[in-house]
């Protein structure tokens, strides 16, 4: 599994890919776009209370499920503010969403169960790649110990590893965008 600066960076790309050139930037929907593609490793945290951060991790909330579920409930928050574009903001989160199940399904997991949960509720097995594109994150099982066993060497490259492919990503989607609406003003 990749770590939050992993998955923030696929919140900026989806948030890039999305944007309009037309349309002013919005710090809401950047902010708004990290935190949803963050979201689903909020299952850490009844684990946590349970003493097992690890327990419930990679469940349910990994699933596509789920993802349309979040989606459409943020649409509907985000609906309920600016009045306008309910299936454009549902499709935009459930992306977000959808971005950290992608980017785990990538990564390279070394405790069982391995993978996630992706096709819940239709179906409840654990999926993951077969060739691992990111690195695993080495954690602790136990609550009182578990954030301070993030910090180390390991995780350290993890986080290397994610800015060297998603950076670059980011860089070329904003350069291509940038020669497409160049092309099209001229
Ligand atoms: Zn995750």
């Amino acid at each position: 599994m990749p770590t939050p600066v992993g998955h923030s960076l696929a919140g900026y790309f989806v948030f890039s890919a999305i944007k309009k050139p037309e349309r002013n930037f919005k710090w809401t929907e950047l902010v708004a776009a990290v935190i949803i593609a963050n979201l689903p490793d909020a299952d850490f945290i009844p684990g946590m209370l349970a003493g097992n951060p690890n327990k419930f991790h990679h469940g349910i909330t990994h699933s596509i499920g789920f993802a349309v579920i979040v989606g459409l409930l943020a649409g509907i928050v985000y609906f309920s503010i600016r009045k306008k574009h309910f299936f454009f903001y549902s499709a935009f989160f459930f992306l977000c969403y959808s971005s950290h199940l992608l980017l785990d399904y990538l990564g390279a997991d070394t405790r069982a169960p391995f993978g996630e949960q992706l096709f819940w509720p239709i179906s409840q097995i654990y999926v993951m790649s077969p060739v691992s594109v990111f690195s695993d994150v080495h954690k602790a099982s136990d609550s009182s110990i578990f954030l301070q066993s993030l910090f180390n060497w390991h995780n350290f490259r993890t986080i290397l590893i994610e800015c060297a492919i998603l950076i670059p990503m980011i860089g070329l989607l904003n350069f291509m965008k940038n020669k497409l609406k160049k092309s099209t003003t001229a």
